[in-house]
């Protein structure tokens, strides 16, 4: 079964340029819509989001320098380059989706003004509420 659609092939890597992948984004930007969250994590973090299929990404270096970090559920893994600490993802598999949050500020070249953006209210959707 063919999807039909468009996509495009991104290049990402952190800061530093340990972690480095290739992703499949369908359709591909600047038509994908990036989802912006108000939640305590995407606050800090500054996560512009795209929800690419595990299989479309492809890992092509670094993934043993990446950290870990979780919250809440606990079944929302998010990575980060272990070195420059730029977050690179959250990995959905744990919640039953074949999917990864990927933080497209880590594609190469990316121009952050050109995409089209949904804002999600994620602050008043998690529960419990966050507070430290
Ligand atoms: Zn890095």
């Amino acid at each position: 079964m063919s999807s039909g659609g468009e996509s495009g092939v991104y290049d990402g890597n952190c800061h530093c340029g340990a972690v480095r992948y290739t992703v499949k984004l369908s359709p591909p930007l600047p038509e994908y819509v990036v989802t912006q969250c108000n939640c305590s994590v995407c606050t800090k973090i500054g996560y512009l989001l795209v929800y690419p299929s595990i299989d479309d990404f492809t890992s092509t270096r670094g993934e043993d320098q990446l950290k870990e970090y979780r919250f809440g559920s606990k079944r929302r893994p998010h990575r980060m380059c272990g070195n420059c600490g730029c977050s690179i993802l959250i990995d959905l598999s744990e919640t039953g989706q074949n999917t990864y949050a990927l933080n497209v500020r880590m594609f190469k070249d990316v121009d952050l003004d050109k995409f089209k953006y949904k804002y999600v209210d994620g602050k008043n959707l998690a529960l419990p509420q966050y507070e430290i």
